[in-house]
């Protein structure tokens, strides 16, 4: 209690120091962020969630490195934001993703080809930038439908 932690804040959508308010079962429970002082249920941060995974591939060690380090708006291939990203969907019920409808952010969404993915941010009226477990995307959405002008 009083303690301070690295978790994922939803309302700033980044992973701030928060301070522990609450524990359940000798584990952190709620917390309050210190960035914007809302308070919510404790997200393990992205490091205590990236120690969980094992990550045994070059390539996934490279990405490791770049998350706490380089933080750009560009879209990136970010496994562990995407893992992240899982963990707070829990088990919300995924959209399957249709260009005619429309999105807001933090939806999950599944793609034919690309899988289950998140919206990360919607970009404007028509499109939506969607981090799956590869790849981030810009995806189409709000499109007419056929035969609809
Ligand atoms: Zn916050």
């Amino acid at each position: 209690m009083g303690d301070e932690t690295d978790s994922i804040c939803p309302r700033c959508d980044d992973e701030t120091i928060h301070r522990v308010v609450a524990m359940k079962d000798k584990k952190i429970h709620l917390v309050i962020c210190r960035r914007c002082n809302s308070q919510h249920r404790y997200r393990p941060s992205l490091a205590t969630i990236t120690k969980k995974v094992p990550l045994p591939s070059e390539r996934q060690a490279k990405v490791l490195k770049k998350v706490g380090s380089v933080r750009t708006s560009r879209p990136q291939v970010s496994l562990n934001e995407w893992q992240a990203l899982k963990e707070i969907a829990g088990d919300k019920e995924p959209l399957p993703y249709d260009p005619t409808a429309s999105y807001r952010e933090k939806q999950i969404v599944s793609h034919r080809i690309f899988g289950l993915g998140f919206v990360r941010k919607v970009i404007d009226k028509s499109k939506i930038e969607v981090v799956f477990e590869h790849e981030v995307k810009i995806l189409a959405m709000s499109r007419p439908k056929a035969g609809q002008k």
